[in-house]
């Protein structure tokens, strides 16, 4: 590529960054990682009454999660900027005095109201809607009495009549709209602000931008941002419109599907390199089977080529799968970190149990499961019963292994092995011994009774965890210690035999 390649994400901070924009934005990211580029945010608030700077700080804080770190934009600056839009406007209206200079632009006095009822008007004919031109018939008399009497009027494009707009889309290849059939791009509102579609290529213009990827959905702007290209005489960069993002039921991804904020994502527990490379997915492929990249490679492999013309589906479940799979890749000590803040916002006193058992009790504790998780948030009800000893009984658990008279035996017997144990039997003891006598204990209370171990097993794990599943029993029983086991059979005993 002889230009060095500029792209930009360019979102509207009108709400908070959802996956499709988060897709948008990582697409960019990697185009421009992937050629050595730039990669740019602009920030389009000129709708400032649904702008809000909240909106944009979650927007920074969605992409600074995501790993997706811009060259240039909003608090790092640039050469380019202003990168809010709504610190452009003396730029808009320069290249409003030139269109007006050259000729390009008619005024139209129809109002939005009227305009919204001819294109009701059109769609109960079941016929596509365009601005039918009329105030291009107007006469220069005309207008100027118009004008005279403060009748507010928008500016449009004066679009040729004949002939198309067309574009060779990096994806879909050519795409073209007969003039006839576009609408005369609005430049300037009647309430005198520019437009999108005139901000958006001033902008993309003038920060150099050369190729410009974005959702589908803004396609049919394309040509009229082309129009505007066009008339003032300024070279248009590349596009690539990547296809939408659907939900499992083949209906656009919305709310009903779940969750579409990148913050909600973050704060169920997915880890923001899963996130990365699940989004990657979404429509682009590296041509091989493979799911699981890196940043690093996805950078490497990535290409617009690579960018399917069908839509993607946005499938939690190989979300789920995915962040698992990170999960158990994690380092350690990076895991215990971001476990423990998720223990402790669900209200463990993680202080006072590492002064209890110790720290290395509570990163015993917490690594039990890791294997097992599919988001981080799934620590907190998977480890609960290590820190609290008020159990909360599964009540089909209950009705299984702690209703019948035999069960109350086994637990008794259990429980007489256990206190004939000394603390060489639980932590911190030698793990493997300290697991093999406490195996020992339960397959033998299972065998002089002539029963197969579940029967055992089953109701002291209920007994002591309240659960029917969970870590592996003798790795609980060595972790509760000798004291705790014993007590909380003696508290299943009360509580379901008496
Ligand atoms: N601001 C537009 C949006 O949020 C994007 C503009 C563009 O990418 O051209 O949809």
């Amino acid at each position: 590529m002889c230009k060095d390649v500029r792209v930009r994400f360019a979102p509207s901070p009108t709400g908070y960054l959802h996956v499709g924009g988060a897709r948008t934005a990582l697409f960019n990211y990697l185009f421009a990682r992937h050629n050595d580029g730039s990669f740019i945010l602009r920030i389009e608030d000129t709708d400032r009454e649904r702008s809000d700077v909240e909106l944009v700080n979650a927007i920074l804080d969605g992409l600074n999660w995501l790993g997706l770190e811009y060259d240039e934009g909003p608090v790092v600056g640039g050469n380019y900027g202003p990168y809010f839009q709504s610190e452009r406007k003396g730029i808009y209206s320069k290249y409003i005095e030139i269109l007006k200079e050259k000729g390009s632009l008619y005024p139209c006095f129809c109002t939005p109201e009227e305009l919204a009822k001819r294109r009701e008007e059109c769609q109960k004919r079941g016929k596509p809607y365009r601005y039918d031109r009329r105030c291009r018939q107007l006469s220069k008399v005309e207008i100027e009495r118009r004008m005279r009497e403060g009748i507010p009027y928008a500016l449009r494009i004066l679009t040729p009549d004949d002939g198309e707009t067309a574009f060779d889309d990096m994806i879909r290849g050519r795409v073209s709209f007969k003039n006839s059939e576009l609408d005369d791009p609005i430049v300037v509102r009647s309430d005198g602000s520019p437009t999108y579609n005139f901000c958006v290529v001033v902008d993309d213009h003038l920060m150099e931008i050369t190729h410009v990827i974005r959702g589908e959905d803004h396609l049919s702007n394309t040509p009229k941002q082309i129009l505007v290209y066009n008339a003032l005489g300024w070279e248009v960069p590349l596009f690539a419109h990547v296809p939408l993002i659907l939900g499992p039921d083949r209906k656009r991804l919305s709310k009903r599907h779940g969750a579409t904020s990148i913050s909600a994502y973050r704060d169920d527990g997915y880890l923001p390199c899963a996130m990365f490379n699940f989004l990657s997915l979404l429509g682009w492929s590296a041509g091989e089977d493979r799911e699981i990249m890196s940043k690093d490679e996805i950078i490497e492999r990535f290409s617009i080529e690579g960018i399917s013309r069908s839509p993607a589906i946005f499938d939690v479940d190989k979300l789920k799968w995915m962040n698992g799979h990170y999960i158990r890749e994690m380092d350690e000590n990076e895991f215990v970190v971001l476990a423990e803040r998720q223990l402790i916002n669900n209200g463990v006193d993680l202080d006072s149990w590492k002064e209890r058992e110790g720290e290395q009790w509570v990163k015993r504790v917490i690594l039990i499961e890791k294997e097992k998780m599919k988001r981080m948030t799934d620590i907190f009800y998977l480890t609960e019963f290590f820190f609290n000893d008020e159990l909360e009984y599964e009540a089909r658990g209950v009705k299984k292994h702690l209703s019948k008279p035999e069960s109350k035996l086994m637990l008794q017997k259990v429980l007489d092995g256990l206190e004939g144990l000394d603390e060489r039997a639980f932590y911190p003891a030698d793990e493997g011994g300290a697991l093999d006598i406490l195996e020992d204990v339960v397959r033998g209370v299972a065998e002089s009774e002539g029963v197969s171990a579940g029967k055992v097993i089953h109701p002291v794990r209920v007994a002591i965890s309240g659960r029917t599943s969970g870590p592996g029993l003798f790795e609980m029983m060595y972790l509760l210690g000798k004291k705790r086991c014993v007590e909380r059979i003696n508290v299943a005993l009360d509580r379901f035999f008496t």
